[in-house]
């Protein structure tokens, strides 16, 4: 029942849909500008190594790693990891991701604040997340017994789940203030070129719609089971 309804169906479709057009939208800026060579001909791995010696850090080190879209940087390890497809490509794409990662870099050495949040909020999302949900599916089931327990059991996994969106707002300035450090230092040190510009900054905006879509997902998550609750807009029994 809880499956098939209209409801449930018309919050979480948009959801899905936005978040695979992003996905999809990332992945196809990304193999397009793969293709194109940058005209100072750096690996992604060069490239990263020429921003973050830019910034005066050199105790990060750049190691390749598995999967595809798989980049990050580890503040614990201070470890800048980039997939195989970005490490040694010296593509627009590759060099635009390297960059933006090593923008994390130096929002770690430069103390940016939304950072270390984001960081302090990794244990606290992840179990929000799980648990919140199926917290908020019992409270559902246990309104048809009794409504009003019910009724705070949702609003109980509500306020669990809440943690999974603070962590995705927190990301938001993270990950824009990474990719504006990137472009920017990525022209200053003479990694990308002004004319190449807008390549690089296709590939890092369609990423940062991804973290938007994940936003508006778990928004409508929660909108759902409020609604359905009785805890927002009208009752419908
Ligand atoms: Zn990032």
């Amino acid at each position: 029942m809880f499956f098939f309804d209209p409801l449930y169906l018309l919050l979480m479709l948009p959801g899905v849909a936005f978040a695979a057009w992003a996905s999809w939208r990332t992945k196809s800026a990304f193999d397009k500008y793969s293709r194109i060579g940058t005209l100072n001909g750096l690996s992604g791995a060069e490239a990263a190594k020429r921003l973050l010696d830019g910034a005066g850090i050199h105790d990060v080190q750049i190691v390749p790693t598995e999967g595809v879209l798989s980049d990050h940087y580890n503040p614990m390890t201070k470890t800048l990891a980039l997939s195989q497809p970005v490490y040694g490509s010296r593509s627009i794409a590759a060099v635009g991701v390297a960059c933006h990662e090593a923008g994390h870099a130096i929002q770690h050495a430069r103390g940016y604040k939304p950072l270390h949040l984001r960081s302090a909020l990794v244990p606290t999302a992840g179990i929000g997340s799980k648990l919140g949900y199926f917290v908020m599916l019992g409270g559902l089931f246990l309104m048809m017994v009794s409504p009003g327990l019910g009724q705070n059991v949702v609003l109980f996994g509500a306020v669990l789940f809440s943690a999974v969106l603070v962590f995705q707002l927190v990301t938001l300035p993270v990950e824009f203030d990474a990719s504006n450090r990137a472009k920017e230092l990525a022209v200053a040190n003479g990694i990308i070129f002004e004319q190449e510009r807008p390549g690089m900054d296709k590939v890092l905006n369609a990423a940062a719609m991804t973290y938007i879509a994940a936003v508006v997902s778990t928004l409508l998550t929660l909108l759902y089971f409020l609604i359905r609750a009785g805890l927002l807009g009208g009752r419908d029994d």
